[in-house]
């Protein structure tokens, strides 16, 4: 088999993890398989990075960011080749660059548009064992990219396309996807299989044992995606093709997104072209808004709230500074401290009152809900986020996922 598998960065946290990582690679070459491996940096690396920046500015350059946060991928698949070689193995380590990952320029979250596999594939060809850097690419114009936070899984899935491998396992901290983080709510089921549809949306909605886009391009492509765990044994989460069991289930999952920002924006002239004013600005610096909400006018005066990423609040911050005068609003806010909690399942297109009992649970606990969005599969509510764990742990519990549910 041609498997690419790929290592996050608990996974390859240390340099006896690394050595881990490599026994393992060399464990799955010598049962005959072809193998690519994508790497992360080491854990918490990322983070010292972007910390280090922002020390400086909270608006550094997205296009010199990138050339930093690359370099956490870079020192992982140079010691894991090393360790390789040193096993007897030989391997070699590849840039996004290197391994044909060419992305558009929207620096610090590119978007890839194509995948030259052939360096990769040439070295199978030789018997090499290429490790890839997560989370990377080049643009047209040969900068440097990173694909969001997450990227590395992308990388792998992408990777896993080109070159038309049977599988792309995603080995991790966990054994696979839960009905919620495992970390969080101890109760939480492990998954055997998910659809791709689903996982989707528990990985938009911030279950990021998948990063979304990863999911969203292996189901574009048909790649055979897996989650498993990089320290113990077991066969993991599959993901597959939505079926006929899935369906009874109507709740599968549910998700906490800490990484999000509410802006209010107060007192708007009630008038044509405001929010395409205002949304457009947004978009154009390239700031994806999640939720909207927009009051009833009174006195032609209204209130407009949206959510944006946590990493985009410094941008977004700026830009409401003058387009809140461009357009004649009285004021804004920003608020950080907010957490959107989501309930997620294939199976409540077919199911009503869903959305009442979330809210009852939800008021149960004394939870005020900021904001609402529904759509056919799913249903979030952002709330005060120091009440994130409680809202996880009681949802879990009020749609019956624990362990002795007979979901899925
Ligand atoms: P890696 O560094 O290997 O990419 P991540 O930290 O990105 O790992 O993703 C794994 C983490 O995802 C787990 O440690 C867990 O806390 C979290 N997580 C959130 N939701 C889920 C879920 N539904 N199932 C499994 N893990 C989840
Ligand atoms: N190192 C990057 C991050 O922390 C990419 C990844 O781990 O997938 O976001
Ligand atoms: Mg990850």
């Amino acid at each position: 088999m041609l498997i690419v598998q790929k290592y996050g960065g608990t996974s390859v946290g240390s340099i006896e993890r690394i050595q881990n990582v490599a026994a393992k690679v060399a464990k799955t070459r010598s049962e005959g398989n072809d193998v690519v491996v994508v790497v992360s940096a080491m854990s918490g690396e990322t983070d010292r990075l972007v910390s280090l920046a922002h020390q400086i500015t909270g608006t550094p350059s997205e296009r010199e960011m990138d050339v930093l946060l690359s370099s956490g991928e870079r020192v992982t698949i140079a010691l894991l080749a090393i360790a390789l070689n040193n096993l007897g193995y030989p391997a070699r380590a590849f840039t996004g660059r290197q391994a044909g990952i060419v992305t558009n320029s929207v620096h610090t979250k590119a978007r890839i548009e194509r995948v030259n596999g052939e360096r990769v594939l040439e070295a199978l060809k030789h018997g090499v064992i290429p490790v890839i850097a997560g989370f990377q690419g080049i643009s047209e114009g040969a900068d440097v990219t990173t694909l969001g936070r997450g990227g590395s899984d992308l990388t792998a899935v992408a990777i896993a396309a080109a070159i038309k491998a049977d599988l792309c396992d995603i080995y991790t901290d966990v054994d696979g996807v839960y009905t919620t983080d495992p970390n969080i709510v101890s109760e939480a089921r492990k998954l055997d299989k998910i659809s791709y549809e689903e996982m989707l949306e528990l990985a938009s909605l911030g279950a990021k044992v998948l990063q979304s886009r990863s999911v969203e391009y292996a189901a574009k492509y048909g790649v055979k995606l897996r989650v498993v765990s990089t320290f113990k044994d077991g066969s993991g989460t599959l993901l597959t093709e939505e079926d006929k069991d899935m369906e009874k289930v109507v709740v599968s999952g549910v998700t906490y997104d800490r990484n999000q920002a509410k802006v209010t924006i107060v007192g708007v002239p009630d008038k044509p072209g405001i929010a395409a004013k205002i949304f457009g600005t947004i978009a154009n610096a390239n700031i994806v808004v999640d939720m909207i909400i927009q009051n009833v006018s009174q006195e032609s005066l209204t209130d407009i709230s949206f959510t944006v990423p946590r990493s985009d609040i410094n941008k977004t911050n700026e830009i409401m500074k003058s387009i809140t005068k461009e357009i004649g609003a009285k004021e804004y806010e920003l608020k950080e401290d907010i957490a959107k909690v989501s309930i997620v399942g294939v199976g409540m297109k077919s199911h009503s009152g869903v959305a009442a009992k979330m809210f009852t649970v939800l008021a149960g606990e004394g939870i005020n809900i900021m904001m609402i969005s529904t759509s056919e599969i799913k249903i979030s509510c952002v709330i005060d986020a120091k009440y994130t764990e409680l809202a996880v742990r009681t949802l879990h519990k009020a749609f019956e996922l624990e362990n002795s549910h007979k979901g899925t």
